[in-house]
């Protein structure tokens, strides 16, 4: 194999690997979670999933979320803009594509 061939094998695995990480990484890792405040053990679902997206650790039930909405004064939702937190999923991105490329360069370079 010459060095393009090699490259371009590299490319589509990296590709690969970026494209099955991004298909993974729309849920969480696990279907259920542990309630932040009851202890619960509850599904995920769209709230949770939506918030997890955004960077958070901690779940809360159905019950508990609308316990807390009773308790929050009015106001405009904009302290956890989705995707503040995305710089997250992107540092494991960069590290996806760093890993493989700094192996193919060693590769090609010897
Ligand atoms: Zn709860």
């Amino acid at each position: 194999m010459d060095r393009t061939t090699s490259l371009l094998a590299i490319v589509v695995i990296v590709a690969f690997l970026v494209a099955r990480f991004l298909k993974t990484s729309r849920r969480p890792p696990t279907t259920m979670f542990t309630c932040g405040r009851c202890r619960k053990v509850s599904p995920h679902n769209r709230r949770t999933i939506d918030a997890w997206r955004a960077g958070k650790t901690r779940f809360f039930c159905g019950a508990c979320h609308r316990a807390w909405l009773a308790t929050q004064p009015r106001r405009l939702p904009d302290r956890s803009m989705p995707g503040e937190r995305a710089d997250g999923c992107l540092g494991v991105v960069l590290f996806f594509l760093v890993l493989p490329a700094g192996a193919a360069i060693a590769w090609v370079m010897r």
